[in-house]
């Protein structure tokens, strides 16, 4: 089933993401987790057990190297830093692994997959669409930043689970995140020819001459390939919405990279 749904937003510096639309409890809790409250910052509760979550534009660019803005960012969700990695960008479809040993920033690539449940992982997007999955069987999880130039990371991230940690489809939930939507995302009439070749015709839309494309509804057409059926798709677009950061809407001298990260929180 797929689930479009409004980003709910109830402090100004994150909104989360949510994983599982069927109202199951996730089974996969880490060990000593009962749930905790936010001392540093009563206003913000957060309970325990698998979670996404993406920081508003309050919470500052939490690009790769501001370490002190992401610190501060973390330590308001009482996760260690330590426990987190991200990777150095490049609009790929390239997927890291991360393992027991291998946390931190030194890869390049989009995407993070781990069935390690003290890893935190992160990715920034700003217009681009962010993507959590979670197996519910397994307890793997990963996250994921597709924009158009890295639109089929979703193909490589399910392919991964299904080969290296035997994935169900119907155990994998997705949670297509805040990107630019179909409504803002105006593109080249190479583009849109392309789009509608490759994707097809509920990817794309013309309106009063100009050419647009839906990256949301292209993810959701790759995902229908594999027969996953447990998608929440956030509606909210990142260009109309002002809390949130748009490389369009802000210019390149002013957008702020949001960070999406997901974990045992
Ligand atoms: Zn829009």
């Amino acid at each position: 089933m797929i689930k479009i749904i409004k980003l709910k937003i109830e402090n100004e510096y994150f909104a989360e993401l949510p994983l599982i639309t069927d109202n199951e409890e996730p089974r996969n809790r880490a060990p000593g987790y009962s749930g905790c409250q936010n001392k540093k910052n009563p206003g913000i509760e957060i309970s325990s057990g698998i979670k996404a979550f993406i920081s508003l534009k309050n919470a500052g660019d939490m690009h790769i190297e501001n370490q002190e803005v992401r610190k501060k960012y973390f330590a308001m969700h009482e996760i260690e830093y330590g426990r987190v990695s991200g990777l150095h960008q490049v609009h790929s479809k390239d997927i890291k692994i991360v393992t027991d040993k291998s946390y931190g920033y030194n890869d390049k690539g989009d995407g993070l997959i781990t069935s390690n449940k003290q890893a935190v992982l992160a990715v920034t997007v700003a217009d681009c669409i962010p993507i959590c999955l979670y197996d519910k069987g397994t307890g793997v999880f990963g996250v994921l930043h597709s924009g158009w130039r890295g639109t089929g990371i979703i193909e490589n991230a399910v392919n991964l689970l299904k080969e290296k940690y035997n994935s169900k489809p119907e155990n994998i939930f997705i949670t297509i995140g805040p990107g630019i939507g179909s409504c803002c995302y105006e593109v080249s009439k190479d583009l849109y020819d392309k789009f509608t070749t490759v994707y097809g015709k509920n990817t794309v839309s013309i309106i009063n001459d100009k050419y647009f494309i839906d990256l949301k509804q292209v993810n959701i057409n790759l995902l229908k390939q594999f027969n996953i059926e447990n998608i929440t798709v956030i509606e909210d677009c990142t260009f109309c919405n002002n809390l949130l950061s748009s490389f369009r809407r802000d210019g390149k001298d002013n957008f702020i990279r949001m960070n999406v990260s997901i974990g045992m929180f």
